[in-house]
């Protein structure tokens, strides 16, 4: 019983993401595939994903103070 125990336990860690999950290229194409790179703790990107995702957010996050501000100033 304790074998299937840890085997299900080993199989569960397998599922937390240890590479990168930045996905390259078109998912239709037979060459699609992940980044696969170490990423960083706790987020499921690599570094260089991570800087390309948090800017594209920050980004958005700006756009949408850009449009509360002018709202308020109508
Ligand atoms: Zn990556």
């Amino acid at each position: 019983m304790s074998i299937i125990k840890n085997y299900l336990k080993q199989n569960k860690t397998t599922h937390t993401f240890s590479s990168c999950q930045w996905p390259i290229g078109d998912p239709q194409e037979k060459d699609f595939h992940f980044c696969e790179a170490t990423n960083v703790v706790g987020k499921p990107y690599c570094q260089e994903h991570c800087d390309i995702a948090y800017i594209d957010e920050r980004e958005l996050k700006k756009e949408k103070e850009a449009q509360k501000n002018r709202r308020i100033a109508a």
